[in-house]
């Protein structure tokens, strides 16, 4: 009861970050009291956690960030929510993100953008942003007001607002985690997974996380590995791939040197660097910016005002004027953006020009990691190409917004598990993150090599 009492408390005082949209203080009470009395078990039992506003939450309001899901109360419970419960733990609340998990830096949310509690050294006093989507998890953990919180990964949005704000998240391999009741972006991309201070308890959540699930087509039929138990950070025998084309021009000295420091910390736990080549990089951005808005434009028709949230219905309206209005009223700039790629990607005069010719860059990325595996255990690379950005910084500019995801989408295309672990503070304070990818299946070796840089 001490440890939920004392996060609720850190929540209300921690509101001018604007990381939770809804508070849930009784829930992680009544079950820190039940795990006091013995009736809840687990390895949780009883922690309250932060929960991203994507994941489904029955009787408890869903909007994934967006303005047309307004006070949706779903009926049912995500299966990620169901296996933490299931674990023991309570929830502290709804966490802020960019709308339908499309943003790089939270400000996409119709519910306003989340404050980092991190400030650059130089005086400026400038609001940063906590990296996103899952910004709102990110600032939560980091400023102390959650001990561990879920997120989602399309193509990053676990790992670059980990490594914004200092703290550890990993995406597992596509499959691990159910995407039942997660509210869909990119159904062959999103993923779920944990954000925490520490590799061990981003090991616990995501081990309570994990699991087959029937209700998901795409859930992987595969053991849970007892990745806690399995934590060691002698890395010996184990041969870490450095990307030569993740050396891309324009990137500051400060990443560059910290991605140096990182090889250097894996060589201390016993790995040896070997260098590798990864040849379809390059369109890794473009690729992922072709697939992603094509599955949102068909995961997002489902908003038409009839089945949930929001409705708006002009004097005199058909039904058509009806979607339109509820459409035009309900989704933010970026979404319409996204829709408007995916829709003319997936048109049929520009379906082979772009969307089968994405698919075919999709499975030479894949390829191109399946080779590289065979040369050694585990890649690293950094992050993020910068630290955190100002809040307004990149706003207008969506392109210097899709940039911030270089380093991250090949992962996310390849289905891979990888994962964001603090490397250090840029000449301004700021964190920056180390970012490991491991095979398939392989989390264990990307949270033992993320444990050996911890
Ligand atoms: N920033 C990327 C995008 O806007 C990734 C988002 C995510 O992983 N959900 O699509």
């Amino acid at each position: 009861r001490e440890v939920a009492e004392a996060y609720n408390a850190a929540v209300a005082a921690g509101r001018a970050l604007n990381a939770y949209t809804v508070e849930t203080p009784d829930d992680a009470l009544a079950v820190a009291d039940a795990a006091d009395r013995g009736e809840i078990t687990g390895p949780l039992a009883g922690i309250p956690l932060g929960i991203k506003d994507l994941f489904a939450t029955e009787g408890v309001d869903t909007t994934s960030g967006s303005r047309i899901l307004k006070d949706f109360k779903p009926r049912y419970q995500s299966t990620v929510v169901a296996n933490l419960r299931k674990a023991g733990a309570g929830m502290l609340g709804k966490l802020n993100m960019d709308e339908f998990a499309m943003g790089s830096s939270n400000e996409t949310s119709a519910y306003g953008p989340v404050i980092s509690p991190w400030r650059r050294k130089d005086g400026s006093n400038a609001s940063l942003t906590p990296g996103g989507s899952s910004g709102g998890s990110a600032a939560a953990v980091s400023a102390g007001l959650a001990p561990g919180v879920t997120g989602t990964d399309t193509g990053g949005s676990i790992r670059q607002p980990a490594a914004f704000t200092g703290i550890c998240g990993i995406k597992p391999t596509y499959g691990r985690c159910s995407r039942w009741g997660i509210v869909s972006f990119a159904s062959s991309l999103d993923q779920a997974g944990p954000m925490a201070k520490t590799v061990r308890d981003c090991a616990i959540m995501l081990e309570a996380m994990s699991g087959f699930d029937p209700k998901d087509s795409t859930s992987l039929d595969e053991p849970v590995p007892q990745w806690e138990a399995g934590l060691s950070s002698n890395l010996k025998g184990k041969r870490v791939g450095i990307p030569k084309e993740y050396r891309i021009d324009g990137v500051p000295d400060e990443i560059n040197a910290l991605w140096d420091r990182g090889i250097e910390w894996l060589k201390d736990a016993g790995a040896e660097p070997v260098e590798i080549s990864l040849p379809h990089t390059k369109h890794a951005l473009p690729t992922y910016y072709i697939i992603a808005p094509a599955e949102a434009s068909s995961n997002l028709a489902r908003y038409d005002g009839v089945r949930y949230g929001l409705r708006e219905v002009p004097d005199g309206g058909n039904l058509d004027a009806m979607y339109s209005a509820t459409r035009a009223a309900g989704f933010g700039a970026e979404v319409k953006r996204r829709i408007m790629i995916g829709t003319y990607v997936l048109s049929a005069g520009f379906y082979d020009a772009y969307f089968t010719k994405a698919q075919r860059v999709r499975a030479l990325i894949k390829q191109d990691f399946r080779k590289a595996f065979e040369q050694c255990d585990l890649i690293l690379t950094p992050t993020a190409p910068s630290a955190a950005f100002g809040i307004g910084e990149k706003s207008d500019d969506p392109i210097a917004m899709y940039l911030n995801d270089v380093f991250a989408v090949p992962a996310s295309l390849a289905g891979l598990p990888a994962m964001s672990v603090p490397g250090g503070l840029d000449g301004q304070g700021l964190p920056l993150g180390l970012h490991l990818i491991g095979n398939e299946l392989d989390e264990q070796g990307v949270l033992n090599a993320a444990l050996a840089i911890e």
